[in-house]
């Protein structure tokens, strides 16, 4: 090690400055715009092989084909793009975004992510991009709604690299709505959580939506029956089309 980078390892371990720590290793960020530590964010686990072209997530066959789930559920998504793969890492900056208070963690994934979709062939047909409503009482006790975090991010990052020619899409939370609170869906299968879901939100600014290209924006995809559902209320309320994006995916 020579004396710069001692020096840097000392520093990066022993100031304490407002990005806090990295989310992944607990490391404490040194003076940075970045809100990962470099290891960190050099070991990302992005997604390099086929996707599922309806939901964008991973599957583990040599060509691009439908997930299983999309297979037999018949989702109405136009299409779909995950960042990462559902690993560890992922896991761990998807749970500070949530859970640990981390607003401007939310923005800078977007950021990134956005950045990515700029590589993705249907991201300017997009008009309106939604992220996934929460609840008002969840949304009071979290403070923020963290998929309108990632969203705004990624509204950035693609302002970033907008070209003359391309359409850049509008930021507009309030056309979707949850209008019930559904309880949380871990262990419950997929036909449960679709039932569960099944009148959940409501679009509201119906003008808004009418005939426009959709973008959701969701944290994590799972089994796809929250994005599921909020794309068929769209729908329903006269967009066009709807496509899906998030941070990490849980494979097939
Ligand atoms: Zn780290
Ligand atoms: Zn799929």
């Amino acid at each position: 090690m020579n004396i710069q980078s001692a020096l840097m390892t000392f520093l990066e371990n022993n100031l304490f400055l407002k990005n806090g720590t990295c989310p992944i290793c607990g490391k404490v960020l040194f003076i940075t715009k970045n809100f990962l530590c470099s290891s960190c964010e050099e070991d990302l686990p992005f997604i390099t092989g086929p996707t599922c072209k309806t939901c964008g997530r991973q599957v583990y066959e040599k060509k691009q084909r439908p997930c299983k789930p999309c297979g037999v559920g018949r989702f109405p998504f136009a299409g779909g793009y995950t960042w990462l793969s559902y690993q560890k890492s992922a896991m761990a900056l998807v749970y500070a975004i949530k859970f640990k208070n981390r607003p401007h963690l939310g923005i800078w994934t977007g950021n990134h992510i956005g950045q990515a979709l700029t590589q993705v062939s249907w991201i300017w047909e997009i008009d309106l991009i939604i992220p996934i409503p929460l609840h008002p009482s969840r949304l009071e006790e979290r403070g923020y709604n963290q998929s309108e975090k990632i969203a705004t991010g990624l509204l950035e990052g693609l302002s970033q690299n907008v070209k003359p020619n391309q359409n850049m899409p509008e930021l507009k939370p309030q056309c979707l709505r949850r209008s019930r609170d559904t309880p949380h869906q871990v262990g419950q299968g997929r036909d449960e959580r679709l039932n569960n879901l099944i009148g959940a939100f409501s679009a509201e600014y119906l003008e808004a939506i009418q005939g426009k290209i959709i973008l959701l924006v969701d944290d994590v995809l799972t089994t796809g029956a929250t994005l599921a559902e909020a794309s068929a209320t769209l729908l329903e309320a006269g967009a066009r089309k709807v496509y899906i994006v998030t941070v990490c995916a849980v494979p097939e």
